[in-house]
């Protein structure tokens, strides 16, 4: 149907098109946002991941990619130089690893669980303009429909942590034991609720392990986790060989 704002929107659509970059986020190809072959690399099939050493009280998690150069320059583009756009194909990625999840757990569709994000650090949600988890996490929402209920941010820290970047798995867990927590005054929207932890990339669990205590210390029933990416000891090897992520 042709209506007034047809034209608009199509001006406005063709606006956003200019707007979007173009190269690919994840090889660099130029002539597309993103191409066909690291669309692919996000969409999986998800799988159960499971870091080496496991930390104790991990609940089951599920990746959908293999976290490789061109899935880590993706998300890092979203993550650390906002480009929104792909906030779409990563919440993609995460739907597909949150209903890995639920599937996993065998809940059924009348027990839709919370999907609860772990929180980033409040400075650097300020100092990167956006908060790309939660971002990726409500595009996942839309891609999971009815089996979720929708996002809760409850989580928050209770203390200083340090960047968990160059950290051994060990120094990790110390970095992390007992820093986070449910927030009080948001306990009534998860108490006695199932819920999946979601994170964007699972490297030693740490952060999901913590996660998980803290949300079961608040009397919330955690069936698994789902994050959008997982590091095995290959992609590892190759990211550090590859020089970073540029
Ligand atoms: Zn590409």
């Amino acid at each position: 149907m042709t209506t007034p704002w047809s034209g608009f929107r199509a001006v406005a659509v063709a606006l956003l098109d200019l707007s979007l970059p173009q190269t690919c986020a994840g090889c660099r190809t130029a002539g597309c946002w993103l191409c066909r072959r690291c669309a692919a690399a996000l969409r999986g099939p998800p799988q159960r991941v499971r870091p080496t050493p496991e930390p104790p009280g991990l609940p089951p998690v599920y990746a959908s990619a293999a976290y490789d150069l061109a899935v880590a320059r993706i998300v890092n583009a979203h993550k650390e130089h906002a480009r929104l756009e792909l906030a779409a194909p990563l919440g993609r990625a995460l739907a597909a690893a949150v209903q890995a999840a639920i599937d996993g757990a065998g809940v059924s569709s009348a027990a839709a669980p919370l999907l609860v994000p772990v929180p980033s650090r409040r400075s650097t949600v300020r100092s990167r303009g956006h908060d790309p988890l939660l971002r990726t996490t409500r595009a996942a929402v839309s891609g999971v429909g009815q089996r979720t209920a929708g996002v809760a941010t409850v989580l928050r820290h209770r203390r200083r942590v340090a960047d968990q970047a160059g950290l051994s798995a060990h120094e990790r867990a110390a970095n992390l034991s007992g820093a986070l927590e449910v927030a009080p005054r948001r306990l009534a929207a998860v108490h006695g609720r199932a819920v999946v932890v979601v994170d964007d990339v699972l490297t030693t669990g740490a952060t999901l392990g913590e996660a998980t205590r803290a949300l079961q210390a608040a009397g919330v029933r955690v069936i698994g986790a789902a994050v959008v990416a997982a590091t095995t000891k290959r992609s590892a090897a190759r990211l550090d060989a590859g020089g970073g992520l540029g």
